[in-house]
């Protein structure tokens, strides 16, 4: 199933990443993510990067296309819990049962990027769904497939692990390669992700842990207890499990009902169709993922990332899962903080221009020594932000980066002096001392 059509094409889930063959494991395709991330209307936007990751055949599209649903409803709806839906409204969006794409291993996102309001702050956000597809196989401590898991988690702001029936030994193996790259990459104030989510379907037990967060909260707890004879890897995953993430939580679902099974269902709300407590389940999960108080914007070493940073950043980390089998965590750390300093250098080099062609006019010349002034003040900007962003690497690496930035706007200096003077030469006025000072104050 597929939702309406928008401008620039139909609203849908798109592969942006697919396993392919030989040492091309991971195929990025740039063009579909650059349609998505680096559309004018998200441009430098901070991002919140929402997955569901699992096997497949596990309700992910399904539960997706409610987050979808919340996200496109009004504020009032939202709040009236009216977002869910009517009774025969037929479930759309991302495909769910059956469907070309059901057995591909790889990451889709939604075609669009919803822009949200952050309502502590008042500031602008690109939300993006990520439908993230594996085998997770439990042959290896990380197999072959689930290595797209580590990837989707580096990616996100909020991993959602979409689980059957319990969490399970194997599930938490998954987790081992991260925990590992989360203890390189996280300092005394910021932690290296956000947040996890164990999302478990069909729970059977609910008069165990009860259904939703609370009885959630206190599955987790007792699975993420270190036990007595526990492989040792698996130990280490629990004890460092709470050092990554800011934010662990579990989610108990109830069984939607057994229209689920039936070949006409279409994801309808009424009762005979979704039971009342799977609505009910739903009610209190997508708000609390989705509501403006409660998003979770994208942060790497603290700061927040745009949907230009993101678009480098899936780059970076699709060729680091393409050079190993299974990188080592240090190698994650290593391409992270460089792809960190690429972000800074950009956000100060989009400063300066921004800066710069603020005053500058294109048929308008000004004195050398002004447009000097005009650079040295824009440049100073630009080094300051650069200097103020926190980043993951190296001083030397760093250094390095600043030194290379500074002369790089040197040059522009230059370029501008020089076309600066064509503007002479070619006979046009020089600008008068009144427009000189307008626009230098
Ligand atoms: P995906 O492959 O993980 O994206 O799974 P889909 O969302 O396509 O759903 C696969 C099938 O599971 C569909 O027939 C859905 O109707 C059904 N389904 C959706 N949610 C649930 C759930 O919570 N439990 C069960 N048992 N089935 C579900
Ligand atoms: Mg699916």
């Amino acid at each position: 199933m597929s939702g309406g059509t928008q401008k620039g094409g139909m609203r849908e889930g798109v592969q942006v990443v697919k396993l392919g063959e030989g040492a091309q494991r991971y195929e990025l395709d740039e063009e579909a993510l650059r349609r998505v991330l680096l559309r004018q209307d998200v441009r430098g936007l901070p991002v919140v990067v929402v997955s569901v990751a699992g096997a497949y055949r596990g309700g992910k599209s399904f539960i997706l296309d409610f987050f979808l649903r919340y996200l496109k409803a009004s504020r009032y709806s939202q709040q009236t819990g009216a977002w869910l839906g009517s009774e025969d409204e037929p479930l759309q969006g991302f495909h769910w049962r059956g469907g070309s794409e059901r057995n591909t291993t790889g990451i889709h996102l939604w075609s669009e990027p919803i822009i949200t309001t952050l309502e502590a702050t008042g500031e602008k956000v690109a939300v993006l769904l990520m439908d993230t597809q594996g085998t997770f196989d439990s042959e290896t401590t990380i197999g072959q497939n689930s290595t797209i898991f580590a990837l989707s988690t580096l990616i996100s702001s909020v991993q959602i692990y979409n689980l059957t029936g319990n969490i399970k030994e194997d599930d938490l193996q998954h987790l081992q390669l991260f925990t590992e790259y989360g203890r390189l990459a996280c300092d005394s104030k910021s932690k290296a992700f956000q947040t996890l989510l164990f999302l478990v379907r069909d729970w059977p037990h609910a008069f165990e842990h009860a259904y939703g967060f609370l009885g959630g909260s206190t599955l987790l707890n007792k699975r993420l207890q270190a036990k007595v004879n526990q492989n040792p890897e698996l130990r280490q995953v629990r004890e460092h499990i709470r050092t990554c993430f800011d934010n662990i939580k579990c989610f108990l679902m109830p069984h939607p009902g057994h229209s689920v099974e039936d070949l006409k269902f279409t994801g309808c709300l009424r009762v005979t169709d979704l039971r009342e407590q799977f609505r009910l389940a739903l009610l209190e999960l997508v708000p609390s993922l989705f509501d403006p108080k409660h998003l979770t914007p994208k942060l790497i070493s603290g700061e927040r990332v745009t949907t230009q940073d993101l678009f480098d950043y899936f780059k970076t980390y699709v060729g680091i899962f393409n050079s190993d089998e299974v990188p080592e965590a240090v190698t994650i750390f290593k391409a992270t903080a460089d792809a960190c300093l690429l972000a800074a250098t950009r956000e100060a080099r989009e400063l300066y221009s921004l800066q710069m062609e603020a005053r500058v006019r294109d048929n308008v010349s000004v004195s050398n020594a002004t447009l000097t002034a005009w650079h040295e003040a824009a440049r100073d900007q630009a080094l300051r932000r650069f200097v103020g962003k926190k980043k993951l690497a190296s001083q030397a690496d760093v250094d390095t980066h600043l030194e290379a930035l500074k002369k790089e706007l040197g040059a522009r200096l230059s370029q501008y002096l020089w076309n600066n003077d064509i503007k002479v030469r070619d006979t046009m006025t020089f600008a008068t001392e009144a427009y000189e000072a307008a626009v230098s104050s």
